[in-house]
């Protein structure tokens, strides 16, 4: 398969591959250094375009060129402040490095898939965001979700007009992403509700739903042939759960456990009580179907991007027992594009041996 995919990659184009892994790499990194300007600021309420330089979220004195290479001025100012001294989270050198690295791992598997393989570094480059967002404040922003809706969307659109075979659109009009998309709202939608039967309580935030809707979409450009779209979104849905399942509850004891070092006073602060019924339930999930979130966000974009919105806390009440669930399926997302035509195949040559399907 291997050999395969160089001697397809040598016949398009006369660079060679390590030269778009070299690029995606530092094009990775470079984006990366912005997408820790999204994550310190977007929670926060602060506008992206103002202020237009990076400041120090210490000292709030604004950084200068030196200051701002990816990795290196990290690492070369011993992880200080140049001003103020005081130390820099490792987060903004592994958002970079990450970012970096994904980069080079999309391009290196999947340039020779074209326009699907640029929709997926831009995707990647609004999940970095999200997984740290949401990791830190329970939430997803509005605005990375409608981001995540839109790239597959439009890229599926574009497949559509240049008649690609991959983007045929059902009955001769319907994109496929939005088939896709309903497919991943219903599967992460359905799960939310049949937490909130159970135990009355939303198990899972609406956020996630949105982002799966999105994600679904995007699936639909690494659609695995053995498996199909129905069996892509599974397995992607199968990860995500094992993801969380398994690093879930590692993520909870460390809480706890730095909890307990730290002394914070036991927040009394649960999931908030629901006294939602189930149609409310229902309505939430159409409200997912029919964009509801997306015209909402287009009508106060302007509001949001340019304005200066006043700064909202910056404490993030959190419940001690609650874990994110986006970073489980931004992981599963990830091991899907990557792995899962592979654990298909290997799934349907368990379950179907040779000998009986031949
Ligand atoms: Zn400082």
């Amino acid at each position: 398969m291997c050999n395969d995919f160089f001697e397809r990659g040598e016949k398009t184009t006369d660079a060679p591959i390590w030269f778009w892994v070299v690029t995606a790499f530092v094009l990775g990194i470079t984006i990366g250094s912005f997408l820790n300007v999204v994550i310190w600021r977007l929670p926060r309420g602060q506008s992206l375009m103002r202020p237009s330089s990076s400041y120090c979220p210490k000292c709030n004195r604004s950084l200068s060129a030196q200051d701002l290479v990816p990795l290196l001025s990290f690492l070369f100012l011993g992880r200080k402040c140049r001003q103020c001294k005081q130390p820099i989270s490792w987060r903004y050198f592994c958002v970079e490095l990450l970012t970096g690295l994904l980069f080079a791992v999309i391009a290196w598997r999947f340039w020779q898939n074209g326009a699907d393989c640029i929709a997926l570094l831009l995707f990647t480059a609004v999940l970095v965001p999200i997984y740290f967002i949401d990791l830190e404040t329970f939430t997803i922003p509005d605005s990375l979700n409608v981001l995540v809706f839109a790239i597959p969307l439009v890229r599926d659109i574009v497949g559509i007009i240049q008649k690609e075979p991959a983007h045929k659109p059902l009955w001769g009009w319907l994109p496929y992403s939005l088939v896709a998309a309903v497919g991943g709202v219903l599967i992460f939608g359905i799960v939310r509700l049949i937490g909130w039967i159970w135990k009355r309580q939303e198990a899972m935030g609406l956020g996630d739903v949105l982002l799966a809707r999105g994600m679904g979409a995007m699936l639909l450009c690494f659609v695995s042939p053995s498996g199909g779209l129905i069996g892509t979104l599974l397995i992607w849905f199968l990860l995500a759960i094992g993801a969380g399942a398994i690093v879930g509850p590692l993520m909870l004891l460390f809480r706890q456990k730095r909890a307990i070092i730290e002394e914070e006073p036991e927040s009394p602060q649960e999931f908030p009580e629901e006294d939602s019924n189930l149609g409310e339930q229902l309505f939430a999930l159409a409200y997912c179907l029919c964009l509801g979130d997306v015209w909402g966000y287009l009508k106060d974009v302007r509001h949001r991007w340019s304005e200066e919105t006043a700064p909202v806390e910056e404490d993030f009440a959190v419940a001690p027992t609650a874990i994110p669930f986006g970073p489980f399926m931004v992981l599963g997302f990830l091991l899907t594009v990557f792995f899962g035509g592979i654990l298909i195949s290997a799934y349907l040559g368990y379950a179907l041996p040779k000998s009986v399907s031949s």
